[in-house]
């Protein structure tokens, strides 16, 4: 097989093509797969001028990745992040892939991203650079072919703007162009809260597996914004201790206990509240501290060789994407702390933007009820399957949610006649 790097300061994609190279020869699978699955089968840069509102133009880099389509259409996020790179967008395409083969999803992976800061932006600028976008990737997404969603940054309104440009080019309502729509438009019940809800249902997996009651259980959520803050939500109405919580700025930790409701109420729309307080810590020292469970549920490469040893948690849940770098996997594994990883743990996103793509599809609306049973099954029929391969092959939870993962995708290639 093809080397990867083996420096311990691999990017997010070298990591994820490593992990990919590790679960397919664990698989015994051809060295072919590894060489259609290293990279996505399509990538499209675009450039996309916008008119600002002082009469400028300004001109952003925009990416949309397509990483493997054997099983059906390719799904995942748009990000608006000044750090964004080609390199991200690839990597977070493949790892959209692994969530949908863990899933069972008819899909294989997508992602896209803009450089932008939408935090310094107004909002006559974010529509126009939304639309751009998808006047500048039309060509390439589609209902059948590439179906995005909500990131880092963007929410139900971007993707209602992008939803109205692309009906407005193909001539037709296209509400399963896209998901993480408002209701009005076609959204899901529990879309806005699916991820957070997801991971609340592998964590009372990981909790039960690990002999731990999630009543009165001390959390550490790093990330306050979508998936972070319903999170907090979610674990404090379910009895759990939130003991520390953190945004971009800071991090506030109280041994006894946050108020919750009260940080709730007082973040803005970026998911900021520590600005607020005097007391903070930094993000770097949050992550140590006493806990039960940690969730970073922010950015990627925040756990790594440095603090992996100092960490106190005995569960690692990854909410966010790519959080923790494969030395500390390693460590945390070597320690006994249970890990699920982010393919796995966030998976609940794009399930029920499936559920709403299918909705779309029928022109048939479920009650949340419905959505949270649904997700519920799926999310717990797949910790069942990854805990059980890393089990029965000897593996870390991350080898082995990439084996779940792969192994459709794998066959349906074969199947194809892509690969033997
Ligand atoms: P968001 O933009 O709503 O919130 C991001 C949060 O992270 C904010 O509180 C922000 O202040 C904080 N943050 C930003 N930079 C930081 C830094 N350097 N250090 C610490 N905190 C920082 O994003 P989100 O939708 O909540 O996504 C968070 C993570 O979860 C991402 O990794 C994302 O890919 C992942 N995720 C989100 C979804 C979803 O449906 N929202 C689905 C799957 C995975």
């Amino acid at each position: 097989m093809v080397a990867v790097p083996k420096t311990k300061q691999m990017n997010v994609l070298q990591r994820t093509q490593r992990v990919i190279q590790d679960a397919l020869k664990k698989m015994s699978c051809s060295e072919e797969a590894y060489e259609l699955l290293k990279e996505p089968q399509r990538l499209l840069t675009v450039r996309i001028p916008v008119k600002m509102d002082d009469g400028t133009t300004k001109v952003f880099t925009g990416y949309r990745a397509q990483h493997n389509d054997a099983v059906g259409p390719t799904k995942g996020g748009i990000r608006f992040h000044p750090d964004v790179t080609i390199e991200e967008v690839k990597a977070l395409s493949m790892w959209m892939s692994i969530k949908c083969g863990i899933a069972s999803l008819p899909y294989g992976g997508g992602k896209g991203g803009i450089q932008c800061d939408p935090r310094h932006m107004s909002t006559g600028e974010l529509e126009r650079l939304s639309r751009g976008y998808v006047r500048a990737i039309s060509q390439i997404v589609g209902p059948t072919k590439d179906i995005p969603a909500p990131d880092v940054y963007t929410n139900s309104q971007i993707m209602a703007w992008m939803m109205d440009e692309y009906s407005h080019i193909r001539e037709f309502d296209s509400p399963g162009f896209i998901t993480g729509k408002p209701l009005v438009l076609g959204g899901s019940l529990g879309r806005d809260s699916s991820t957070a809800k997801g991971v609340v249902i592998v964590l009372k997996e990981a909790a039960r597996v690990a002999g731990l009651s999630l009543q009165g259980a001390r959390i550490i959520i790093q990330g306050f914004g979508n998936a972070g803050s319903y999170l907090a939500q979610f674990l404090h109405n379910a009895g759990a201790v939130i003991v520390g919580i953190s945004d971009a700025n800071g991090a506030l930790y109280e041994p006894d206990g946050l108020d919750i409701p009260s940080l709730l109420d007082r973040r803005d729309s970026f998911g900021t509240v520590t600005n607020l307080f005097s007391n903070c810590i930094t993000n770097e020292e949050l992550l140590v501290q006493p806990c039960d469970i940690l969730i970073p549920a922010a950015i990627a490469n925040q756990l790594t060789a440095e603090n992996a040893p100092d960490i106190q948690a005995k569960i690692v849940v990854e909410a966010a994407n790519g959080p923790t770098t494969l030395e500390a996997t390693r460590l945390l594994t070597k320690r006994n702390i249970l890990l699920v990883p982010d393919v796995l743990a966030s998976a609940g996103g794009v399930i029920v933007s499936y559920f709403e793509w299918v909705q779309n599809n029928q022109g048939y609306y479920w009650s949340e009820k419905e959505v949270e049973e649904r997700l519920e099954s799926i999310l717990k029929a797949s910790f069942a399957s990854v805990h059980q391969t890393a089990r029965l092959q000897n593996a870390d939870m991350r080898l082995a949610a990439y084996m779940v993962g792969l192994k459709k995708m794998v066959d349906a290639s074969i199947y194809r006649g892509w690969i033997q």
